[in-house]
């Protein structure tokens, strides 16, 4: 059973050495005895998560959000498996599943109430880690939960081309929004505009005037601010917003590998706006899973929603799939193929 352990805490960047594989030996069935039901899973595919930077830290800053990764143990995370041994009633062997598992080939899954049944298995397995999981989840709850949005109503979105940015997008587009994103290449920003529909995009790494590029793109100021990213980029949306407008909170990449984050120069504008900011997490939304389903597989199979996947094959490929995140290496939902079947 391979697996990826933690080498050791991280600070700053994380890099691929800081991860390394392990050959370790695993029952095939479940273990008799042990009183408690669990499912014994095959690991198909795995999600790259930014919030896993969190957990390769020693000491979090917020308790009861997430657990520390333990250096010398496998790291775990979101990940479409298949069942191969079940004591839990409600899973029998062949199903598919997604939710938290390990960075392995074969995991022991002692909470297995916490796994998602797959019923449709008609689109791509691999949209369990993204468009029909967590991050699915996040920017359907983020934008339609959070943002509150009105048809006609200007969106901006930060890493607009990832996992949960172009699906924000695309579900603004299909709810009559003005939309516009950022990212942090050509090739990007032409998927933006090209294949997920944005009216219009800005690469920020060739924006020195991060403000001058917002008043371009808009105007008439934005009303809704989907943040991914924060520091600078907050600070000079905060300046554009329009009254009243509203800020889901989804992350701040470009906080999470800083000792110090960057300050926020215009948070005063919140006031003198009136403007609502409200960070989220898609761990409270999840009982609107099956209302998500219900609207997003027919977009899915009218063809009205796409989505790009950017595939590493191999778990061996896994940590410097992982850490590309933070560099912006991928293109689209990060996803790891652990086994095709
Ligand atoms: P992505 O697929 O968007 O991958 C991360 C992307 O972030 C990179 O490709 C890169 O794109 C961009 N990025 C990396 N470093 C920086 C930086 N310093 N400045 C600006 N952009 C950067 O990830 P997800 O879609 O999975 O996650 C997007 C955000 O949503 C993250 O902040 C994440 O933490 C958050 N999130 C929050 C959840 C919640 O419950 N609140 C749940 C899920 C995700 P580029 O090349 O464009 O720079």
């Amino acid at each position: 059973n391979n697996q990826v352990l933690l080498r050791h805490f991280v600070t700053g960047f994380p890099k691929d050495s800081d991860f390394e594989l392990r050959e370790s030996t695993i029952e095939l069935s479940i273990p008799q005895g042990s009183g408690v039901p669990a499912v014994l899973v095959k690991n198909l595919y795995l999600s790259c998560d930014p919030y896993m930077r969190t957990r390769m830290a020693k000491s979090l800053q917020v308790k009861g959000y997430v657990d520390s990764f333990q250096p010398g143990s496998p790291i775990s995370g979101y990940g479409v498996s298949r069942v191969i041994d079940s004591s839990f009633p409600k899973l029998k062997v062949g199903d598919y599943v997604w939710g938290f598992t390990g960075w392995e080939e074969y995991s022991l899954i002692t909470e297995p109430e916490k796994l998602f049944k797959i019923d449709h298995t008609d689109v791509p397995l691999s949209y369990y880690t993204g468009l029909l999981g967590m991050p699915g989840m996040t920017a359907f709850a983020g934008f339609y939960e959070v943002a509150t949005p009105k048809k006609g109503e200007k969106v901006f979105i930060s890493a607009a081309s990832g996992a949960v940015g172009q699906l924000v997008g695309q579900f603004a587009k299909l709810f009559g929004c003005y939309v516009v994103g950022s990212a942090g290449s050509k090739d990007k920003v032409d998927l933006l505009k090209n294949k997920f529909g944005f009216d219009e995009a800005f690469n920020y790494k060739e924006e020195p005037d991060l403000d001058a590029a917002l008043k371009r793109c808009f105007p008439e100021g934005i009303d809704i601010y989907f943040e991914n990213v924060g520091g600078k980029m907050l600070d000079a949306v905060l300046l554009n917003m329009n009254v009243h407008g509203r800020i889901p909170i989804c992350g701040m990449i470009s906080q999470y590998n800083l000792d110090k984050p960057e300050g926020v120069h215009n948070m005063a504008m919140t006031i003198f706006k009136r403007v609502k900011m409200e960070g989220f997490l898609v761990f409270d939304y999840y009982h609107l899973y099956q209302k998500f389903l219900e609207t997003v597989l027919p977009q899915i199979k009218e063809g009205k929603i796409v989505y790009v996947e950017d595939f590493a094959e191999g778990l061996e490929n896994g940590p410097a799939a992982l850490v590309g995140l933070f560099s912006g290496r991928n293109v689209g939902k990060q996803v790891v193929i652990v086994s095709h079947e």
